[in-house]
């Protein structure tokens, strides 16, 4: 695309942009009695419109049948997981059998880790990203303590080389080789949460299956953003949270993916709960716990109605949608906005700086902005006119145009509002 600073160019590409109606199915936080320059749909997405109507019909429904809702509703909650499978399945590229929701995203990670990380005494380490989001850390740090192992010897994390800011792909694959006999776990974010990296997950876990070294990511990040094809790339497990990217709400439910050669194996080591129990005799309330043979097979209670019900309405979008049209609309989107950047550049002394990759094929629609040598009282001046982003000290601006709902002139107008504000 042939980008231009004016307003002009952005308001003919949105007219030209056969998404742009998805924009009027969201609500918008205001500034000044329009809508806000969103940004941070990474961190919160924004709420979509039938959001109220689905969640009253659930009330509604609620008040008129009692417990008898579980069959009797028009969404029964007895099987309401299911509503979201098939959608869920094609964000994340893979067959329906080997995804569900349930949970919160650090829950779920736990709870895969029981399945899938079971060191021995030869084989225990764990290969992940430097400076992982600080839950995944958390997470990492008392799986291994829970196994009695210690947490130096049993951790390898890849890192940006000096003076970089991304990790070289083939210093992950490098760091797998060098480990391959002592590696259990490759473990890691798909897109990494501050820079926005994506990493070759194909390649990754084509590399680690070699030397029959399980691989799982945490997909917060890339669900809902990049193009994602588990299945085919035979990763055998993921999680991520259906509030950022997804737009289901503030805390609602995380999605699992475990991949269709693991799901009916009733050998895996798994913490269990009834409604991971085969469906058919569930209510006959008997001993002996016996997995559905599908993704479904890890859940432990009974669906959160209330928090789900809001990704219901979300989903509808990205399928209406489609998510190849989406990351497509995203990277352009993105582009415009490093377009952006870097036309402010030209006329800087102390230059604005994206640490996000450059190539699109490395990113989804994150950008990170580094704002040297000015600190948080930019972003105050951003914030104040009507730009909602994500700053992290000291001083990184991130910023993810969606493609679901902002717009090339949101960019337009978060250029000039930047470019004035650096004045
Ligand atoms: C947002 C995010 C989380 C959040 O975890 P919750 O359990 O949903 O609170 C975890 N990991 C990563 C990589 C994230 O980006």
């Amino acid at each position: 695309m042939n980008y231009k600073f004016t307003k002009d160019f952005a308001i003919q590409t949105d007219a030209s942009d056969a998404l742009n109606s998805y924009r009027d199915k969201f609500v918008f936080p205001e500034h000044l009695g329009e809508k806000a320059l969103y940004f941070t749909g990474n961190s919160l997405g924004l709420m979509p419109k039938k959001v109220k109507e689905y969640l009253n019909e659930e009330l509604e429904d609620w008040g008129k049948f009692g417990v008898e809702g579980h069959f009797e509703s028009r969404r029964p909650w007895y099987s309401y997981h299911e509503n979201f499978t098939k959608m869920m399945a094609e964000v994340v590229g893979a067959k329906e059998n080997e995804v569900v929701l349930m949970n919160g995203l650090t829950t779920n990670l736990h709870l895969m880790m029981i399945s899938f990380y079971q060191p021995t005494s030869s084989r225990y380490k764990i290969l992940c990203e430097k400076k992982a989001f600080p839950s995944d850390q958390y997470m990492l740090e008392t799986q291994i303590k829970h196994h009695g192992l210690d947490i130096a010897d049993t951790l390898i994390e890849v890192g940006p080389r000096e003076g970089e800011e991304t990790i070289r792909e083939e210093d992950i694959l490098e760091a797998i080789e060098n480990n391959k006999d002592e590696l259990a776990l490759v473990f890691m974010g798909g897109v990494n949460y501050y820079t926005g990296q994506l990493f070759d997950m194909k390649s990754i876990t084509e590399c680690a299956h070699k030397y029959e070294i399980t691989v799982g990511f945490d997909l917060a990040h890339g669900a809902g953003n990049v193009l994602l094809n588990l299945h085919d790339w035979k990763v055998d497990f993921a999680c991520w949270c259906t509030y950022k990217y997804l737009n289901s709400g503030p805390g609602s439910v995380s999605g699992v993916y475990i991949h269709e050669s693991h799901t009916s194996n009733t050998e895996l080591n798994r913490f269990g709960g009834w409604w991971g129990h085969d469906k058919e005799t569930r209510f006959l309330m008997e001993p002996g716990f016996n997995p559905m043979p599908t993704a479904e097979g890890w859940q432990l209670s009974n669906a959160p109605i209330f928090s789900m019900t809001p990704l219901l309405a979300s989903l509808e979008l990205f399928s209406q949608a489609g998510i190849k049209a989406l990351h497509h609309k995203g990277q352009l989107l993105s582009g415009y906005l490093e377009f952006m950047v870097d036309e402010i550049n030209i006329d800087l002394t102390e230059k604005l700086e994206i640490i996000t990759p450059r190539e699109k094929s490395k990113r989804g629609c994150q950008i990170s902005i580094v704002a040297h040598g000015r600190g948080k009282e930019l972003f105050d001046k951003l914030t104040e006119k009507g730009v909602i982003a994500d700053w992290r000290q000291p001083n990184v601006i991130r910023m993810a145009p969606v493609p679901l709902y902002n717009s090339f002139e949101d960019i337009y107008n978060f250029g000039v509002i930047l470019k004035d504000s650096l004045k």
